[in-house]
């Protein structure tokens, strides 16, 4: 007789699990981790763990495939673009992109800075490239609250001579998210760091040359970065000393096997794909990341300055819930503690910012969200006797 599927909520309850608010490594759904713990043993009918194939065999090719394939289903990936699974995270990427995309050494790059991860890449680029920064505005409130209407005035100050514009689309630590990209001049690719966004919503790739994530927020474990590039941007713009493990073109033409992958974390990122496709897709997961978003920002809108969110909200980002207490950095560790004794974890800051966080990517449930709104309604009643609704 087949076993009784289980509910992803019981499989928590039987396991204790916590509710993780990390910002990355995070939490991956139950279900996918019962899986892969299912197989572990014996991968289809192999007898072997998928840790122990060969990255050249039949299943294991298999493996990767399908994982691209769902990639490019459920993003709707066009098919002048490839789908490349690396190495090195995010920061690998803030290599490999000068190295693969300027064209020739010291060529000009813009860089779009709206926070700490799109700072790195810069810093990065500039050791191959001339870098121009180009800052967007209200990264940090104001009263100005919803007005996109400067949004035209810095994006004219991108060059026409960049041999690419860079952005950060969604940035981690600053909890700053883009609502649109920004169009760039005639010609001028746009490259976009996703690592904490990635499959939270739509891509529309006519927009961008090349997209990127680590995987370790929205689409897996660790250890393997997507790398989604237009086929025309990897002939004849790397730079001469551009190391084969990082090549785009070389990593195409080996169909992301040109050394040995990261094949565990390709596998269970092929996982995470199906658990998006059979919970509603894209589109799914861009309403609920809507919800969970707005049930925490309201909250902490409505707590007569008890919480505050120090991002405008033209730019809030629905991943990285950025807040603090007005009641200090020793109510903030109060409030961290007290949330870990009940199951709700790693609600800190950035270490290089402190205050509080709480990520919401997409493993992260409409009840796993209401749970911490409810405890932080009720830290507020505990330690201010506020009544938030
Ligand atoms: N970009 C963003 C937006 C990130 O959030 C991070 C890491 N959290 C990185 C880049 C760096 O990624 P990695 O640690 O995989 O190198």
């Amino acid at each position: 007789m087949a076993p009784t599927p289980v509910s992803a909520h019981d499989l928590s309850q039987k396991h204790k699990r916590v509710v993780n608010f990390s910002a990355g490594p995070s939490k991956l759904p139950d279900t996918v981790l019962q899986r892969a713990q299912e197989e572990m043993l014996n991968f289809q009918e192999t007898g072997s763990s998928v840790m122990e194939l060969s990255h050249r065999g039949k299943t294991f090719k298999s493996v990767i495939s399908e994982a691209e394939k769902l990639t490019r289903q459920l993003l709707n990936v066009p098919d002048n673009f490839r789908i490349l699974f690396m190495q090195g995270g995010g920061c690998g990427q803030f290599a490999a992109v000068p190295l693969n995309l300027a064209g020739s050494p010291g060529a000009t790059v813009d860089y779009i800075v709206t926070g700490r991860w799109s700072e790195s890449a810069a810093k990065e680029a500039e050791k191959y490239c001339k870098v121009r920064k180009v800052h967007a505005p209200k990264p940090h409130a104001s009263d100005s609250s919803d007005s996109e209407d400067s949004e035209e005035e810095w994006w004219s100050e991108l060059s026409d001579n960049a041999a690419y514009v860079y952005m950060c689309d969604n940035e981690t630590v600053d909890g700053v998210e883009f609502k649109c990209p920004p169009r760039t001049p005639p010609g001028v690719p746009l490259v976009a760091d996703m690592s904490s966004n990635m499959m939270s919503r739509p891509i529309d790739f006519s927009k961008y040359g090349l997209v990127f994530a680590g995987a370790q927020k929205n689409l897996g474990p660790a250890g393997v970065t997507v790398v989604i590039v237009r086929e025309d941007l990897m002939d004849g713009r790397a730079l001469p000393f551009c190391p084969s493990v990082l090549s785009y073109h070389v990593t195409s033409r080996n169909d992301s096997l040109y050394n040995t992958p990261p094949t565990f974390s390709i596998y269970v990122t092929g996982l995470v794909m199906q658990w998006v496709r059979d919970s509603g897709g894209v589109a799914r997961m861009q309403e609920l990341s809507r919800e969970k978003s707005s049930l925490l920002y309201s909250l902490i809108e409505n707590s007569q300055g008890f919480y505050y969110c120090p991002v405008d909200k033209s730019c809030r980002s629905r991943m990285n819930i950025v807040f603090r207490l007005s009641g200090g950095e020793a109510l903030e560790k109060r409030f961290t503690e007290e949330a870990a004794k009940q199951g709700l974890t790693n609600l800190e800051g950035h270490r290089s910012i402190g205050g509080l966080r709480a990520s919401l990517y997409n493993a992260v449930t409409i009840a796993d969200t209401r749970t911490l709104a409810s405890f932080m309604r009720d830290f507020a009643k505990r330690v201010a006797q506020i009544d938030l609704v």
